[in-house]
């Protein structure tokens, strides 16, 4: 199996090194950027197989770099952790929302975050290798994109179109939040309008037909919802 490389978008130079010190020791390739237009061209550039983001940088923001990354199909399917201090763990909880994957506040432990990015890699190599997509299976929910059937152990259960869309959306990544307007906006395929509870609502029918597997939908308050991850992952 070839190298991962992970590139480490930080502006502080020591806990730079410190994250590619401690990254290499464990036989990932690392790419550096000092600040978010670097880390931009970076990612396009190598397409690494994980970014390590710092929120607060100098010029583009973490938050913004996210944003980009999501936004640009080149990227899009990068895994992002975001790194930032405690006092910014609400910009954090943002990010979430913006499609990291997970994030770490510092100061971390290092072994901790190696823990953290060994996970992050793990879910997305069962993403990849999910074969197209075409069935996905957790925690005992069966999801068939080819006939359009989700069993639930064992069951076949009716849902709407629209139903099935949500599901699959968050079954594609097991324990990436999705915000409700990610949610509108690509199962439901319309820009949440203020006050919009189309998806809550969508959701609340959704638990109600999985009835005793209700819980693999998961509120990540003040973000959205979420597949719960495979266990042992995440
Ligand atoms: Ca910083």
């Amino acid at each position: 199996m070839s190298k991962k490389s992970i590139l480490v978008v930080e502006d502080e130079i020591d806990i730079l090194e410190i994250l590619v010190y401690n990254l290499e020791a464990e036989g990932y390739r690392c790419y550096k950027a000092l600040d978010g237009e670097g880390g931009l061209a970076l990612a396009r550039q190598k397409n690494p197989d994980l970014i390590l983001l710092d929120l607060m940088l100098p010029g583009l923001s973490g938050t913004e770099i996210c944003t980009e990354l999501r936004r640009d199909s080149l990227t899009q399917d990068i895994p992002i952790i975001m790194v930032t201090a405690k006092a910014e763990e609400s910009d954090a909880i943002v990010g979430l929302g913006l499609g990291a994957d997970d994030y770490v506040t510092k100061p971390f432990r290092p072994k901790e975050l190696m823990a953290r990015v060994a996970a992050v890699l793990r879910r997305v190599g069962v993403r990849n290798n999910s074969g197209g997509g075409e069935r996905l299976e957790a925690n005992g929910v069966l999801i068939d994109t080819v006939r359009h059937e989700i069993q639930v152990d064992g069951q076949t259960i009716e849902f709407t179109a629209t139903e099935f869309k949500i599901i699959q959306l968050l079954a594609s990544q097991p324990g990436r939040v999705f915000s409700r307007e990610q949610i509108s906006a690509k199962a439901i395929g319309q820009p949440m309008l203020p006050m919009d509870r189309n998806v809550d609502v969508h959701v609340k029918t959704i638990r109600k037909k999985l009835g005793d597997r209700r819980s693999v939908i998961e509120t990540v308050r003040g973000v959205g919802y979420r597949f719960a991850p495979r266990k042992g992952q995440g």
